[in-house]
């Protein structure tokens, strides 16, 4: 048997007791008794080389079994544990019990009628531990003029957000009703407006520490305007930095450019360089656009090269100026699935690959109930523990979709509290109630737990219907055939792409 479970699944280890990667599981007979009826989960069968794959998509509990595992676990169905064992005499009773076990914590086999996973669990939403999160715009102007960007590149036109409604932002932040809170500056640029932004900062500061919360703060940048004096300031309040980059100079400054047309790659680079010196961590994202895609091999050796272990690759969303150059910039889902495919063939030929977060965060969802991560899925929080405030101090569920007025949750003049303001939305609280059960191919869908079929409002601006697909349903179900076709051949490739992956794997008939 093999599968890899996530050595982070809190809810799992909540319903266990029990650790991933920790001691061997316990076959309770408190639980259990001692000679249980055993009862297999409806799930679908698929051959995957020498193994069998075997999913539950209500619970997305799967795992390979070997053919005689195989044949055993088709047997269990309503056989009692001892039956088993009689027809079966060269599995050692513990190592079947320890089988047993394992299919039942998978969501793969009921015990005596019990489920591990209450099927009611996953009805209202995905389990979830991302917590809450703002993001704040405190300025549209940018220094740059990307070719996918929503920011003006116009510097002295947008004005900032004011002081008096950040104050006000950052007491209904802090004010939320979480311990944990965090709080990301993205722009425009936000080194636009250092003064600014520091100052909300240390006001956020004060207050989480006044009220005994845990703050953290988050800084999404081009880096073309930071010198070693702006990042020991920004250091010195606990900043994350994340920058953009698109590729080597030659890629990246056919998007990534100053509004005269000089690309940014120089200016980035010294951003890195100056980050290294003073030893600080940092995140990179890049976005993937027709423009880069087909370099993808240059693309990820130069960052190998230049010292970067992990890049968020972000398709590139249809915002702002994207939305005039679609047809110039756009990968359709089936051309990001096929830049996956030979992503992936570079990560099975590479001994330490550069990692795709996305992906990490994909193949995350296969390891864990629990999602962590709190992008892709139906009820991903926007709206009720997701919100992002732009310079006007207008509140948005997500920034992504902050150029859709008809999403405007209010003001911030007369918003008095944060908590599930999206609730009283119209629009939002109707886009809530999508799950998964309440669309036919998510609900007949073998993925439906690991996709929680994607971003509610990409579907709903894509369709204008709660009860459709996501736009990118090609992509998800590609993607995770494609892995799970790649881990029944090797499951190597997780310790390069998700090292923090327990991966179990051990026959019934040897021990
Ligand atoms: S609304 Fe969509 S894009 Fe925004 S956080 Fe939720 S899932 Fe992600
Ligand atoms: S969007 Fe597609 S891949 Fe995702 S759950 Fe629905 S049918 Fe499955």
């Amino acid at each position: 048997m093999r599968y890899f479970q996530s050595a982070q699944d809190v809810f799992a280890t909540l319903l266990t007791h029990y650790e991933f990667g920790g001691p061997k599981p316990w076959f309770d007979p408190a639980l259990f008794g001692t000679d249980p009826i055993l009862q297999r989960i409806p799930a679908e069968v698929k051959r995957r080389g020498e193994w069998i794959q075997v999913l539950a998509k209500e619970t997305g509990g799967w795992c390979f079994l070997s053919p005689a595992e195989y044949t055993l676990y088709r047997f269990c169905h309503g056989s009692s544990l001892s039956a088993v064992n009689r027809r079966w005499p060269a599995a050692h009773p513990s190592a079947l019990q320890e089988f047993v076990v394992r299919l039942y914590w998978l969501g793969l086999l009921a015990v005596n009628g019990r489920h591990f996973f209450d099927p009611a669990t996953f009805a209202e939403s995905p389990v979830t531990q991302a917590g809450p999160f703002f993001i704040v715009v405190l300025s549209e102007r940018c220094n740059l003029a990307c070719r996918y960007c929503f920011a003006d590149a116009r510097l002295h036109t947008a004005r900032p957000l004011e002081w008096p409604a950040a104050q006000r932002m950052v007491d209904l932040i802090i004010n939320y009703p979480a311990r944990d809170l965090t709080l990301e500056f993205t722009g425009g640029e936000p080194l636009l407006e250092l003064d600014l932004l520091l100052r909300v900062a240390s006001y956020a500061r004060r207050q989480a520490a006044r009220c005994g919360k845990g703050l953290r703060l988050l800084l999404q940048t081009n880096g073309t305007l930071l010198t070693a004096k702006r990042l020991k300031r920004l250091n010195a309040l606990g900043f994350s930095i994340s920058l953009s980059l698109d590729g080597d100079a030659s890629t990246n400054d056919l998007t990534r450019h100053f509004p005269n047309g000089h690309g940014s790659y120089s200016a980035t680079r010294r951003a890195i360089e100056l980050m290294r010196s003073e030893q600080v961590d940092f995140g990179l994202i890049c976005v993937v656009s027709r423009i880069n895609s087909a370099k993808l091999l240059t693309l990820l050796d130069h960052f190998a090269a230049i010292g970067l272990p992990s890049v968020k690759f972000n398709p590139v969303f249809k915002l702002g100026r994207a939305r005039g150059r679609w047809q110039e910039l756009a990968l359709t889902p089936e051309e990001y699935l096929n830049w996956h495919q030979r992503y992936l063939a570079y990560v099975v030929s590479r001994e330490a690959p550069v990692i795709d977060e996305n992906l990490y965060h994909i193949l995350r969802n296969m390891g864990q109930r629990m999602h962590s991560y709190r992008c892709m899925r139906s009820q991903c929080g926007a709206g009720r523990e997701f919100f992002t405030f732009t310079p006007t101090g207008a509140v948005y569920p997500c920034d992504r979709f902050r150029e859709y007025e008809d999403l405007c949750l209010g003001n911030l003049a007369e918003i008095d509290d944060l908590k599930d303001l999206g609730l009283t939305h119209p629009l939002l609280k109707r886009i809530a109630q999508r799950r998964p059960a309440l669309i036919d191919d998510c609900a007949a869908c073998s993925y439906q737990r690991f996709c929680e079929a994607g971003c509610s409002l990409d579907s709903w601006f894509d369709s204008h219907s709660a009860t459709t697909p996501h736009p990118w349903c090609s992509y998800y179900r590609g993607i995770y055939t494609l892995l799970l076709e790649l881990l029944a051949e090797d499951m190597g490739l997780l310790g390069k792409l998700y090292p923090a992956a327990h991966i179990y794997s051990k026959s019934l008939f040897n021990d």
